[in-house]
């Protein structure tokens, strides 16, 4: 049997280590839909449609006709590379100026509307793990299964600073928190999909021990 798994919840959280540890357990499809609003974003910012200081909304959505997205899956890291327009930009939109950005673009309706239908698209007729902020509520509202994440604000902006870290980027903790937190307000005041956990989501906190115990829970429920 094959299930949708929907996983939303704040930036950090860990849900894309969790999706992608369910998804490779049970041979399903893992989709990263924040790559998908981060890989979108960088294009705009390429074309200076979005800077510190400009946001033209309306060439925003002029171009998104232009854009195009695929995963490629990565055998050796287990998961798929964001593909913009054929160029992986997987580590590009990691980027902290990406970050700083995509709450924005992910605010205006025709993205969210465009990314939404491409994401029913690659989870139609197959198991799939996607994770993002509105997986639940608006892209699968049917979901078999549905987690929201949840950790502390602290944890999960050292989470985020110790991966830019890692990767040799030059951040400072202060910027990465305060980035989570804007992007926090952002995400779960916008109009359109404001993060909310669906009724029927299971909560599951990431910061707390135990974690292969919660993870074993869940696969054993995806697998009765
Ligand atoms: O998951 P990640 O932190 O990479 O997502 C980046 C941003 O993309 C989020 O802060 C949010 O603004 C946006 N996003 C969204 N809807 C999703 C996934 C991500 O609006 N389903």
């Amino acid at each position: 049997k094959k299930i949708t798994i929907a996983i939303d919840g704040f930036s950090s959280t860990g849900k894309s280590t969790v999706a992608r540890r369910l998804a490779k357990e049970l041979e399903y499809i893992y989709v990263d839909t924040g790559a998908m609003y981060r890989a979108v974003t960088l294009y705009m910012m390429r074309k200076l449609f979005v800077s510190d200081g400009n946001f033209d909304k309306e060439a925003i959505v002029r171009h998104l006709p232009f854009i195009s997205l695929h995963f490629e899956f990565d055998e050796e890291l287990g998961y798929g590379h964001m593909f913009l327009n054929n160029e992986n930009v997987e580590k590009e939109i990691r980027y902290m100026e990406v970050s700083q950005h995509v709450s924005k673009v992910s605010a205006v309706p025709e993205v969210r509307k465009m990314l939404v239908k491409q994401q029913q698209e690659m989870g139609k007729n197959r198991g799939v793990v996607m994770d993002g902020r509105d997986i639940g509520t608006v892209v699968f509202p049917d979901a078999e299964l549905k987690l929201f994440m949840t950790a502390s604000t602290e944890k999960r902006a050292q989470r985020r600073y110790d991966e830019l870290k890692g990767r040799g980027d030059e951040v400072n903790f202060e910027q990465v928190l305060q980035n989570v937190k804007d992007r926090d307000y952002m995400d779960s005041t916008r109009d359109d999909s404001p993060l909310v956990m669906a009724d029927d989501a299971i909560e599951f906190d990431n910061s707390e021990m135990g974690l292969d115990e919660q993870f074993d829970k869940i696969v054993k429920i995806t697998k009765d």
